[in-house]
């Protein structure tokens, strides 16, 4: 694995080699040649009407002047090593000292040749000088992208919010960003099951779901309470972020569930819901032998394309059918028929439907069919080919692992469907930072091997995850890339950042790392589980599974202490998110390292005098719930002033439950002190916590 910048016939001197800058992705072929490129002064643009707008990026950036580009388009471009496959978004991009000139077969492969001839010469130092150089490169996957959950965050973002993440990909070479537009999960806040649907549906206007989220802020020293519907689905924007992903080269994607995830349409609209053995609506998932069911959702998905892809010129349709375990309808037709055959017929009437509407691709993920059954067998692919979708389906193999890959997670299983993979890049940002850079080598590695033709992956935006993004790009255009994670991740550091950030980068993973980090947030006790009371009992839960755990609880705080040092006083979108993360890795770790000495003491000071007497006295007490305060306040303090509007509310609420404990146990400490309270009275959660609130209300 090394860097591809192959020196060829006249090698420029080693010192001016080492100066041509390194690009994310890395291009695929290199060539260093004789002569030395200034930063330009200025650039004059040579470019057919079509392409011209595709190079306003490079006079914004230099200006007018006299450096020379010329942009041609040529149906016959074909570089020969590069596979055919990939030539519709190759090019060819020759950098001399007075002019560069760029070769493309399409728009698309244009518009990648001018984002990298601009961050070459941008990347130029002053009053310095790089090497001439021909570049000529193409992805090695044809589909490359990320997948936008419908989540918290992503349910707050305006249309500029999206137009921002759709410009941060087409900046990276990736072509593609899928939105989750229905998707259901579980109770976890406020009694209420974790739903969202992210468009209206025409003629069912109850199909809505709204949102409560209620957190203190710390910038404005009070409680906030925010009620609201996804402004994607209030002001129905979706149709102009497709728009605008087209003009910027990114097909967005379409992302619906049906079978698994799916619990708002069933509760709504009972007569399509699945059903149990007594033939009662179960409010999730649905019944397949239900005429109404059919109609309803390929009516829907049919709505979807049309009015929001089709017109711009979008394909694609993902049914997702993730996760439906062994949900499947009761009801006396649907229970003639094996599990198997109910759903990939399911697969197959969707698919068939979409294919009728325009649509080319279906994809579909692995999951269901690979992992919870054996359903991707002969039978299968033969009805597939029968209904002519053999070609126009796609599998989504998804794996989150850092260390190993399911085996029944392969391509190569896939019985020769064309192939997707799935690592993740960013997720439950809300709730805690976790690195994913290997499970993201892992994917594309095994993409590599056995031969799949896109990378998308599971997600959320947080430009916290830039290194995740960014090693996306880099193994999905470029599969050797810059080497392996460690050599991207030195790569990554120069073109993004320095070397500091990328230290603050490893000791954030190093906490994560760290036994103890996964059991300490919020939002791991949203789920309700058998056996424990709900609410559940936080921080108490946590605080005794860590009881001896107080030096992994302390290395926690250090670490976020030390990146938190490294990333403060930068202005970046990167830095400031990632400060935002250290500084709620230090949070978490200072508070619990405290709450762990308080609650020993407290423990001591319930059994009795005897106890009592080697328990601290009641100022060190009184400091440690005042460390535990303080350090939850300014974590959010920070997160209030770094992280983007539409994060803030879901990160603050899981946050808040920590700052309403520590008033409260602040509270019982001085009752005790004072003989008010049994010290055995003192409590370690809060009965119904402000993330819980709406539970007395819930339908
Ligand atoms: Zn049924």
């Amino acid at each position: 694995m090394n860097m591809n910048h192959t020196p060829i016939s006249s090698p420029p001197t080693a010192a001016s080699a080492a100066r041509f800058p390194h690009l994310i992705p890395e291009p695929q072929i290199v060539r260093l040649r004789r002569g030395t490129v200034e930063r330009p002064a200025g650039i004059s643009l040579e470019a057919d009407e079509d392409v011209r707008s595709l190079g306003r990026q490079l006079l914004t950036t230099f200006g007018e002047g006299d450096y020379r580009v010329t942009v041609r388009l040529d149906a016959e471009f074909a570089p020969s090593q590069a596979p055919q496959t990939a030539w519709p978004e190759a090019y060819a991009l020759e950098i001399n000292p007075r002019e560069a000139r760029l070769t493309a077969r399409t728009l698309q492969g244009a518009r990648w040749g001018i984002k990298t001839l601009g961050a070459i010469l941008a990347a130029v130092p002053p009053h310095s000088t790089i090497p001439a150089a021909t570049v000529v490169d193409w992805p090695t996957l044809s589909t490359r992208g990320i997948f936008v959950e419908n989540k918290w965050g992503p349910d707050l973002m305006t249309l500029d919010d999206w137009r921002a993440v759709i410009d941060y990909l087409a900046e990276r070479k990736m072509n593609t960003m899928g939105i989750g537009l229905y998707g259901c999960w579980c109770v976890q806040y406020d009694g209420r099951i974790t739903e969202w649907i992210m468009t209206p549906v025409p003629d069912h206007p109850q199909l809505r779901r709204e949102w409560t989220i209620r957190w203190y802020s710390p910038t404005n020293e009070q409680w906030q309470e925010l009620t609201y519907l996804p402004r994607i689905f209030e002001e129905d924007f979706l149709g102009e972020i497709v728009a605008y992903g087209r003009e910027q080269g990114v097909t967005v994607v379409p992302f619906v569930n049906s079978l698994g995830h799916n619990t708002l349409i069933p509760r709504l609209l009972p007569e399509i819901s699945a059903r149990d053995a007594q033939g009662n609506p179960r409010g999730t998932g649905y019944c397949l032998s239900e005429p109404k069911t059919r109609e309803f959702v390929t009516g829907w998905y049919e709505h979807i394309f049309k009015k929001y892809f089709q017109p711009h010129g979008v394909e694609i349709f993902h049914i997702q059918m993730d996760e439906v375990w062994e949900d499947f309808c009761q009801c006396p037709r649907c229970s003639k028929h094996p599990r198997e055959k109910m759903l990939q017929e399911w697969v197959i009437t969707l698919a068939r439907h979409l294919v009728n509407c325009g649509v080319k691709d279906v994809v579909l993920y692995n999951d269901q069919f690979t992992r919870h059954m054996d359903a991707l067998d002969e039978t299968f692919i033969q009805r597939l080919r029968e209904e002519g979708l053999y070609e126009h389906v796609i599998v989504d193999w998804w794996w989150y692992d850092n260390d190993r890959i399911d085996p029944k997670v392969h391509p190569r299983i896939g019985r020769g469907l064309r192939a997707w993979v799935k690592p993740m890049t960013c997720y439950f940002n809300w709730a805690r930072y976790n690195p994913y850079v290997h499970n993201i080598a892992l994917m594309l590695e095994m993409a590599h091997a056995e031969g799949a033709e896109g990378a998308v992956s599971y997600s959320v935006f947080d430009a916290a995850w830039g290194r995740e993004f960014d090693i996306l790009a880099e193994y999905a255009w470029n599969f050797r890339g810059a080497g392996p994670v460690h050599r991207f991740e030195e790569k990554w550091a120069q073109v993004r950042a320095d070397d500091e950030v990328l230290e603050a980068v490893r000791w954030l993973d190093r906490a994560a790392a760290t036994a103890g980090y996964g059991v300490l947030n919020y939002y791991t006790y949203t789920y309700p589980r058998p056996n424990k009371p709900y609410p559940r009992h936080y921080p108490q839960e946590p605080l005794e599974q860590l009881t001896g755990r107080r030096e992994a609880l302390e290395f926690i705080a250090h670490a976020g202490a030390r990146a938190r040092d490294l990333l403060a006083d930068r202005s970046g979108e990167l830095a400031r998110n990632l400060l935002a993360e250290a500084a709620r890795i230090e949070a978490y770790g200072v508070y619990f390292a405290s709450l762990l000495q308080v609650k020993e003491a407290v423990d001591k000071l319930a059994r009795g005098p005897s106890a009592a007497a080697t328990a601290p006295g009641g100022s060190v007490l009184a400091e440690l719930v005042e460390r535990a305060r303080a350090a939850v306040l300014e974590a959010m303090r920070i997160i209030e002033a770094n992280k983007p509007h539409y994060m803030v509310p879901s990160y603050l609420r899981d946050l808040s439950v920590l700052y309403e404990f520590v008033l409260q146990l602040g509270e019982d400490i001085r009752q005790a002190q004072e003989g008010r309270r049994d010290w055995a009275q003192v409590r370690w959660f809060v009965e119904i916590p402000v993330a819980q609130r709406g539970i007395n209300t819930a339908t």
